[in-house]
């Protein structure tokens, strides 16, 4: 490709909007284009590396034997409401009505049409086990729409739903996934790790994601060095600690005017966050409940949503908590709570003694706080977010703490869709079973930010070869000098020739323009036609390792094609 006739434009001020190193540079690269919030569009050079992570993810889920269909992404109500996800998908599932007034979505996730369309092709136990998967977008109207590509509206994700007759066979299709995907992050170089992971309220008998570890990631990841136990922080179960015994005092009221964060108060109270017991009011369904998890601790929001099978979860509104309360909110605690509600206390709060809650009164707390005593808990469970130093749960050593973006998920989903929409076949004795089924996703467009995200410097993207949306750019330095432009021609048709993505950058630019925005893209070999083009030398440049070495024009040829992964 000629970088005259290329359709792209750089940018060199970081856009305001754009937090993550990976969105700032897909747009400064030219990329991608936002056209809404949460909608973005892929220009010629990102889609180009955009195809090449789609291919390796293709080539894999064939490897595996799995077999590619595409489903419309515009689906009617009717498939979504006989697996009860009309409702459970709440305000994340964009819905439209049709001119007749038929209602549809468009697809946040496809196990319904995959269920029906096995359900209606498969009759009997010798046409199993199959694997299917599509590449496709899929439109979820996220609540925090951010970090571009990352967590967008609008995104693509392949994904894969198997269909076995018992466990076994589940456990098989399950694991061609597992190492399918092994395959497929390993290729794209991304470092990252498998995790355990929540398999929602509705069940599932496992299920796994693939976390690229990043600092910016919005996942927490729980790992031990000791044992190889990870987990999302979502799922990571925290064990009861032991009860330390200690005398009950006299619960008592304290006067704690303008104290308005644990913070102050622990200051106020000269004390510590362990001696503290916050409380807080959530909405689920129209429900009010209260959870408490010690000052120093979060309320861990998926454990809280499955408890409860919660389609809809928001923090409590201040209206709810005042009169629930009869306080300001920031007051809120288990005694004296002006209506019944119930009443969620965390394992670890259970085994503690005298602690400090809100009074339900503005301005006011009770110190020596004791369950059992002062008031019964309707639930007590692990609630609260596991943190560094928490006791392993498989082997009892502290754990460690990580950030990750999460790039793929598997899972082992039972019979809950088979059962909710009759796909079934007959088995050797000509009985009906429901089809034990597993379903498999992966994020196309943010595993491409996560390869750049594990893949920049302060000058831009360093591409690993592999999905680089160019391999290698040939830069003349001076496009209207014979020689100069006849040796970079010569370089560009031997390495098309040789089936390289190779532009020739034909641009009357100054060379400092020219390597900025090549830096900036991350062409992983750049070759600079320059001073010596009337010997036959150039000068070819490693993006990622910086490495430059001067050749002759076929030894630069040869060395850009020996490596192509
Ligand atoms: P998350 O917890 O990040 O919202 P999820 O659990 O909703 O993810 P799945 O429903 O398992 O995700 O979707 C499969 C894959 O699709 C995820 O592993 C992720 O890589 C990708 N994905 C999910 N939501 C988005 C999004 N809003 N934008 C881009 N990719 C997404
Ligand atoms: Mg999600």
């Amino acid at each position: 490709m000629r970088v005259s006739r290329l359709f792209m434009a750089t940018q060199r001020e970081i856009p305001a909007d754009a937090e993550i190193p990976s969105h700032q540079l897909m747009l400064r690269a030219g990329l991608i284009r936002k056209c809404a919030s949460g909608i973005y569009a892929f220009m010629p050079m990102g889609w180009k590396a955009y195809r090449k992570v789609e291919n390796i993810i293709r080539e894999e889920m064939d490897r595996a034997g799995a077999q590619e269909l595409i489903m419309p992404a515009l689906l009617p109500a009717e498939s979504y409401q006989a697996s009860g996800r009309w409702d459970k998908f709440g305000p994340e599932m964009f819905r439209l009505n049709d001119r007749g007034g038929r209602q549809f979505c468009l697809g946040p996730t496809h196990e319904e049409s995959f269920t029906e369309a096995v359900r209606d092709t498969v009759r009997s136990y010798k046409q199993l086990p199959v694997t299917l998967y599509q590449i496709q977008h899929k439109y979820r109207d996220e609540k925090r729409p951010r970090f571009g590509v990352v967590r967008a509206r609008e995104f693509v994700m392949k994904d894969a739903y198997s269909f076995d007759v018992d466990e076994a066979g589940l456990d098989k299709s399950y694991d061609a996934m597992y190492h399918a995907y092994r395959r497929i992050f390993d290729r794209l170089g991304l470092d990252y790790t498998i995790v355990d992971a929540d398999s929602g309220a509705m069940g599932g008998s496992g299920s796994q994601e693939f976390m690229v570890k990043s600092p910016v990631g919005e996942d927490g990841i729980c790992f031990c060095d000791a044992c190889g136990y990870a987990a999302n922080e979502e799922k990571a179960a925290c064990p009861v600690p032991g009860k330390k015994e200690e005398d009950l005092k006299q619960i008592n009221k304290i006067h704690t005017p303008d104290v308005k964060t644990i913070e102050e108060l622990i200051a106020f109270m000269n004390t510590t966050p362990d001696k503290f017991v916050k409380t807080i009011l959530y909405d689920i369904d129209g429900r009010i409940v209260a959870v408490m998890v010690r000052g120093d601790r979060e309320i861990n929001e998926t454990k809280l949503s499955n408890l409860y099978d919660a389609t809809e979860m928001t923090l409590a509104s201040f209206g709810d908590v005042e009169r629930i309360t009869g306080a300001k909110v920031g007051f809120a605690g288990p005694v004296g709570l002006k209506e019944k509600i119930e009443v969620i206390v965390d394992n670890e709060v259970s085994v503690m003694s005298n602690f400090i809650v809100g009074a339900n009164e503005t301005d006011y707390h009770f110190e020596n706080v004791n369950i059992g005593r002062d008031f019964t808990p309707d639930r007590i469970v692990d609630i609260r977010n596991a943190v560094e130093g928490d006791p392993c749960p498989k082997c009892g050593q502290p754990l460690k703490m990580a950030r990750g973006v999460e790039v793929g998920h598997i899972f082992k989903l039972g019979t809950k869709y088979s059962d909710a929409l009759g796909c079934v076949y007959l088995d050797k004795a000509g009985k009906e079973n429901s089809m034990i089924m597993g379903c498999y996703g992966i994020g196309v467009s943010r595993t491409l930010a996560a390869v750049i995200e594990q893949n920049h410097d302060d000058d831009g993207i360093r591409w690993p070869r592999i999905v680089a949306p160019y391999e290698v750019v040939v830069c003349p330095t001076k496009v209207n000098d014979e020689e100069n432009m006849g040796l970079a021609e010569k370089v560009y048709e031997d390495l098309l020739k040789a089936g390289i993505d190779v532009l020739l950058d034909d641009r009357n630019e100054r060379p400092g323009v020219k390597f900025k925005d090549w830096d900036l893209i991350g062409i992983p070999l750049r070759i600079t036609v320059g001073r010596r083009a009337s010997e036959g030398i150039v000068e070819i440049k490693n993006r990622t390792t910086g490495e430059t070495s001067e050749l002759t024009a076929d030894e630069a040829v040869k060395e850009a094609t020996a490596v192509k992964e």
